[in-house]
């Protein structure tokens, strides 16, 4: 039931040279679920030769002709729609209601590329010299390296997969090795649909020497990751030496600010789907919930009603609203979080322990009157954690939202179009949601500043991060 694990090489689907492998588990049973083959550095060497191979022929493709090769690939994923998001759970944990819209996701966004690959346009500019042509054009940048985090497996693999496809790149990507599945699923679909060989290379083994090894290859021309602040810094020291352009999507810590004049009763739930959703493992994940003193009260009794009412268990139970965390490591994370924002002063209102069961489940915790001096309020908790503090007037939470190095996503509730006015000018995000926590979509720019990185995956901003801009002056 459970995908067969492979690597993709040069359009074949095989073992790793070396047979060096690793388990992969199921966070709410322990269960081992397959066995995931390592690329040895002799395959990533042909996976660097097939890209470049690859990239000659992609190219020519037209765009007309790739769209279609990408429709094919949507298709064949809605085909195993049931099988591909059962496995998501499976390896990831988010409950199968959630894999499913991730997934739906992660079509529509092969979907939304492949069709927006047919509007790379490029312009002409007059000239200053008499019948001279001058055109500026939009090329496809090369072959491409790829790195994913485990949080989201399908869409955070098909953003960047889409991406290079359709501006006509070829890629290699290294998805995580925790929720490796859903990736060859997805590879899989898009070889069915008659993907030439080398166009996308799908490796895994020891996340640090693949990096290594594919970034100091003169081949890759783009490298694209989502993952954590401090890898992002380390891969984009190993890119600049190589002249390779980045795309970052790193880690946030995004503010959710609570205003006196919003309906509080439904801010609240609506903060506890937004936090809890994929148990607090999104990097968009509102984790720092300021609220203005008049409603504090209100808002904590209504937040912890809410997340006391969330059903966590496995996944794949259809009676789960949160799943475990992805793996047993996160946990001790949580509760280092929450001793340490207990010790500066704060007090759990729920929550605030693993749950009394096998897998790595840990309960949706609340925790009032936190300090920014607490850990929690300046690292990114990524697991159901929500600290919650008060604040008095727009200027101070302003000054306490933009306070960390981090820039991805920002929130706020409030009906007040001066206040809205006010967070749109002076939040330093590159996301920010007003009485929403929904912002991204296969058709808008994704992607943060600051130390949260730089280049948008989604819209027009994703498909120009795999283009390179180039002027051509003709005369005759
Ligand atoms: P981690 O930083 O060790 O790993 C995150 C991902 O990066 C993993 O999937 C891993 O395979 C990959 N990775 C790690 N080192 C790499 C390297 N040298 N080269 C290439 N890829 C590499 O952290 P973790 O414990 O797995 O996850 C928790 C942290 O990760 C959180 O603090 C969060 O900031 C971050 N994270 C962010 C996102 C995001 O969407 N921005 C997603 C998942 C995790």
């Amino acid at each position: 039931m459970y995908e067969k694990l492979e690597l993709l090489i040069d359009g074949t689907w095989r073992q790793g040279s070396e047979d060096k492998s690793e388990p992969v588990y199921n966070p709410a049973t322990g269960e081992v679920l397959g066995t995931l083959p390592h690329a040895s550095v002799s395959d990533l060497d042909e996976a660097l030769l097939a890209s470049q191979k690859g990239f000659d022929v992609w190219r020519s493709v037209t765009a007309f002709e790739r769209q279609k090769t990408l429709e094919k690939a949507a298709r064949l994923l809605e085909e195993r729609f049931e099988t591909i998001a059962a496995n998501l759970t499976r390896e990831m944990g988010k409950p199968l209601a959630e894999a499913k819209v991730e997934l739906q996701m992660a079509i529509d966004i092969l979907r939304w590329y492949g069709e927006e690959g047919k509007r790379i346009y490029g312009r002409t500019v007059m000239p200053r010299v008499a019948g001279m042509q001058q055109t500026v054009r939009k090329d496809p940048i090369g072959p491409v390296i790829a790195f994913v985090a485990w949080n989201f497996p399908a869409v955070n693999v098909m953003r960047k997969v889409a991406g290079s496809l359709a501006a006509g790149c070829s890629v290699i990507i290294k998805p995580s090795e925790e929720t490796p599945a859903t990736a060859v699923a997805i590879g899989r679909a898009l070889t069915d649909a008659g993907l030439p060989d080398g166009v996308l290379s799908i490796v895994f083994g020891v996340p640090a020497e693949v990096s290594e090894h594919l970034c100091k290859s003169p081949i890759p021309r783009k490298l694209s990751f989502t993952g954590s602040v401090p890898i992002g810094i380390h891969l984009q020291k190993l890119a600049a030496e190589n002249m390779i352009k980045c795309t970052m999507e790193l880690g946030g810590h995004s503010p959710m600010i609570v205003f006196e004049d919003t309906d509080v009763q439904s801010a609240a739930k609506l903060c506890a789907m937004g936090k809890f959703r994929n148990a607090g493992q999104v990097c968009i994940s509102p984790t720092r919930f300021l609220v203005q003193k008049s409603v504090h009260g209100e808002f904590i009794d209504a937040f912890a009603s809410a997340a006391e009412k969330i059903a966590v268990g496995d996944g794949l139970e259809g009676t789960s609203q949160m799943g475990p965390l992805v793996a047993e490591r996160r946990i001790a994370i949580m509760d280092g979080l929450v001793e340490d924002a207990v010790k500066s002063g704060a007090t759990v209102v729920t929550g605030g322990h693993r749950l009394n069961r096998s897998g790595s489940f840990y309960a949706p915790t609340i925790l009032n009157n936190v300090s920014d001096e607490a850990q929690i309020m300046n690292a990114e908790p990524f697991g159901p954690v929500a600290p919650v503090d008060s604040f008095s007037d727009i200027d101070e939470v302003i000054a306490r939202a933009n306070r960390l190095p981090f820039g991805l996503a920002a929130y706020a509730f409030t009906k007040d179009p001066a206040i809205v006015n006010k967070l749109k000018n002076e939040l330093q995000t590159g996301l920010l949601g007003i009485n929403s926590t929904m912002v991204a979509f296969p058709e808008t720019p994704f992607g943060g500043i600051k130390h949260s990185g730089y280049g948008s995956e989604g819209g027009i901003e994703g498909l120009e991060a795999f283009l390179v801009t180039r002027f051509v002056t003709e005369t005759y």
